[in-house]
């Protein structure tokens, strides 16, 4: 089974399109996503009605909480924060019902999923170090541990040591974000795991960064979330 794993789409539907696109081509099985489908960008409704069609399995992400409760919002950057408080005016009650519904960790037997961190899945930490890294392991029981959150994509064996996906390790992955990159490389960012072939590939398309960015300026959010898109930071 081909499973593509896509986080942090932050409203970026342009980056979205096409990263479902190229799911679509990849003949991937199921879709997971590990939360933030909103924040950030100008079309909340449009990424939350397409990650419901779908993704088979979704959990909650630190933004979507913030739509659903701009309060939650209160220790992110000022425009992080504007951006909450417009797409929690912008969703419909339906996609916000949705949102509500969402847990913080998912497991399919193989993969666990969570937005931060397997650890403590709702105090939203950034898995950045190898310290941090090693104290996930013990939170799930599933060979795989998938997250987002961070922006960044990487790849962790357990012995904190291998940094290549193979056999007969743990790994907890990052999967990068699909709308909002922060490595400094602005192509969208997902992840495609094979259970048959046990491999896994960090994928990376270029989008239509310019739509995105005229999108978010039309709706009156901060430029700074347009011309971040451009630099991938
Ligand atoms: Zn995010």
């Amino acid at each position: 089974m081909r499973i593509a794993i896509i986080s942090d789409i932050h409203s970026n539907l342009e980056a979205l399109t096409e990263a479902l696109k190229v799911i679509d081509e990849k003949k991937v099985d199921l879709i997971y996503c590990l939360g933030d489908i909103v924040g950030y960008g100008a079309s909340p409704n449009e990424c939350v009605d397409l990650v419901r069609k779908n993704a088979a399995e979704v959990v909650m992400g630190n933004h979507d909480m913030a739509a659903i409760d701009p309060v939650q919002a209160d220790y992110f950057t000022k425009p992080g924060k504007i951006a909450a408080e417009w797409t929690h005016k912008t969703l419909t009650k339906d996609n916000l019902d949705f949102l509500m519904r969402l847990s913080y960790k998912r497991e399919d037997g193989t993969c666990t999923l969570a937005h931060a961190s397997p650890k403590d899945p709702h105090d939203w930490q950034y898995v950045l170090s190898p310290e941090i890294a090693r104290e996930q392991f013990p939170h799930f029981k599933t060979p795989l541990c998938f997250i987002g959150h961070t922006h960044v994509p990487v790849v962790a064996g357990e012995d904190l040591k291998t940094f290549d996906f193979k056999k007969n390790m743990r790994f907890i992955i990052n999967v990068g974000s699909v709308g909002q990159p922060r490595d400094g490389n602005p192509k969208l960012s997902f992840g495609l795991f094979d259970t048959h072939e046990w491999s896994y590939e960090n994928i990376r398309i270029e989008y239509d960064i310019k739509g995105a960015a005229e999108k978010i300026k039309a709706a009156g959010l901060p430029s700074v979330l347009a011309g971040r898109l451009f630099q991938g930071l």
